[in-house]
């Protein structure tokens, strides 16, 4: 399992990161909108007006933004952008709040900063700069035909006061302008970092034939491309048909621990759609967060399939905590580079595999006896440099011909496959079992002197009487395993042969004594027993 810590905080959002670049220029922002201001002529006589205006039309505000959103729910385009009533009704209150501070008087910093971000908003959501300028144009519209209505009030009056909000309104495009054409060349700027670092990762993926590694890049690629906190990646086994493996990126233990990945749900339409999904706890999205990610402060987390040309390989989630949406240009970056992960996945798991096919016995997934030997040859040169002490045993399955002559080969077959379930079972991650030959196996027992050997090959020897096998048929059927022993320490400079020799002889005793026994290499010069 591979899991990596990475400090808490997600990097700034992007949008985020703009503001606060312009907001560390403030001098040069004030310098900004005075001459804005200057260029329109923009004067303390037009503010007068603009407050006077305020007074007069304040109450019809909420009625001007209805009418304007009448025309615009009127056109096809910018209908669709409004995809719900939610989202009408948090427009109307923007609009509203917008046009009221239009004529409030304060046309400072803050101002501005909130014109910005209005447009940067808009930006996102795809209401171009076309649907922006027109507000203006509706709402001066509607004003007019307001004012005309207006009693006591001298048409040079009324006219000043038009000048002023022309003016401002004016000014308010200059600056949504701008801001536009900002965001436009902030979002060509990432891409154009995104590619880069795609094209960094990309080389990294294809030169790793690690399946572990291999995730471990993805993960971080993935979190470097986007401003994504931590990241997951579960393994399909087709085989299995469920998740067998995953690894994590920047997740704390106590999260990752709760985690559960199950086959159906979420994670098989996804896999049957090929689509992603976004999961937050936003009004119109369909996946909810669960509590165990809601307490962890991820705010949301995309889940991507993993699918090479042939085969569902597993699924990869990016976990944010800074925001509640994934942009979309990061979500086309993350489709192209899962592809990408997909490719040098499927390539790693099929080196493992065929690694996999030269080192291991295929019917008991044990170790080959070549791979066997060469373990041994490596355990044999550091105990000689260690000075420690290593065990060897040889295991052999009493009379397993009677065996295959009643119950049949495949039998004989399922016997071994079990047997070697049982050797894993009682054995430690540092032994090593392999399957020698025929009902023959070896195993290493590092740093074990012969009395720490007699106690776990009688262990085995035990266990192995005291469980019956089920074969193919259903029916249970008992057998025995002899056993020899021998060791190896930094006196015993022999060669590998000699050692599988010396545990032979003890196998040889112990089948002589009856067989279901355990026999230790009569010149190791240790206690021998049953
Ligand atoms: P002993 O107690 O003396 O070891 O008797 P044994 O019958 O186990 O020994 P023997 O060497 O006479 O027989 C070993 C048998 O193991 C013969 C062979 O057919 C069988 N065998 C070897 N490899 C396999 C295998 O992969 N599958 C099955 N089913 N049988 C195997
Ligand atoms: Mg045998
Ligand atoms: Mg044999």
């Amino acid at each position: 399992m591979t899991q990596e810590k990475k400090l808490k905080s997600g990097p700034l959002a992007q949008d985020d990161k703009i503001y606060i670049n312009k907001n560390n220029d403030l001098k040069r922002q004030l310098e900004e909108i005075k001459t804005r201001k200057a260029f329109l002529d923009f004067t303390d006589e037009d503010v007068a007006h603009l407050k006077e205006l305020h007074a007069l039309i304040s109450n019809d505000t909420e009625n001007i933004v209805k009418i304007f959103y009448n025309h615009i729910l009127s056109f096809v385009e910018t209908k669709s952008l409004i995809t719900n009533d939610a989202m009408l009704d948090n427009l109307e209150k923007s609009l509203a709040a917008y046009f009221s501070t239009l004529t409030e008087g304060n046309y400072d910093l803050e101002y501005v900063s909130r014109r910005r971000r209005i447009g940067t908003t808009h930006h996102r959501i795809g209401l171009n700069s076309q649907w922006y300028i027109g507000a203006y144009s509706k709402y001066l519209t509607l004003l007019i035909s307001k004012l005309s209505t207006v009693p006591n009030e001298s048409s040079e009056h009324i006219k000043d006061m038009l000048t002023a909000i022309t003016k401002i309104i004016f000014f308010d495009i200059s600056v949504s302008v701008d801001t536009y054409i900002e965001a436009r060349e902030a979002k060509i700027q990432r891409m154009s970092v995104q590619l880069s670092e795609l094209n960094n990762i990309a080389v990294n993926l294809t030169n790793s034939m690690d399946v572990d590694n291999l995730l471990m890049e993805v993960m971080k690629g993935s979190v470097n491309l986007t401003g994504a906190y931590s990241s997951c990646i579960t393994l399909y086994s087709p085989e299995k048909k469920s998740f067998h493996k995953y690894a994590t990126y920047g997740l704390p233990d106590k999260f990752v621990e709760k985690m559960v990945f199950r086959v159906g749900g979420l994670a098989e339409s996804i896999f049957n759609d090929g689509r992603y999904i976004i999961s937050s706890d936003r009004e119109n999205c369909t996946h909810k967060l669960s509590k165990l990610t809601r307490d962890e402060g991820i705010k949301c987390f995309i889940c991507l399939p993993l699918t090479s040309r042939t085969k569902q390989l597993g699924l990869l989630y990016l976990y944010r905590t800074d925001l509640d949406h994934f942009m979309i240009e990061e979500i086309e970056t993350l489709i192209t580079f899962s592809h990408l992960a997909s490719g040098a996945i499927d390539n790693a798991q099929l080196h493992e595999d065929t690694l996999n096919l030269a080192t291991t016995d295929g019917l008991t997934n044990l170790l080959n006896r070549r791979s066997g030997e060469e373990k041994l040859e490596h355990e044999r040169a550091r105990v000689l440099h260690c000075g420690s002490t290593t065990s060897l045993l040889m295991i052999d399955v009493d009379f397993f011909k009677k065996v295959n002559d009643k119950h049949g080969h495949l039998a004989g077959d399922c016997v071994l496959v079990e047997l070697a379930n049982i050797f894993t079972a009682q054995l430690r991650n540092i032994d090593i079992a392999s399957r020698f030959g025929g009902e023959e196996f070896i195993v290493i027992l590092p740093e074990t002197p012969i009395e720490g050997a007699l106690i776990v090959a009688n262990r085995i020897r035990n266990v192995v009487e005291n469980t019956p096998i089920k074969i193919l048929d259903g029916s249970e059927l008992n057998v025995t395993v002899s056993i020899g022993i021998t060791m190896l320490d930094k006196t015993c400079n022999i060669d590998k042969k000699i050692l599988i020799g010396q545990a032979d002889q003890a196998l040889y005793d112990a089948k002589n004594s009856g067989r279901n026994a355990v026999r230790v290499y009569k010149n190791n010069d240790k206690p021998s027993t049953p």
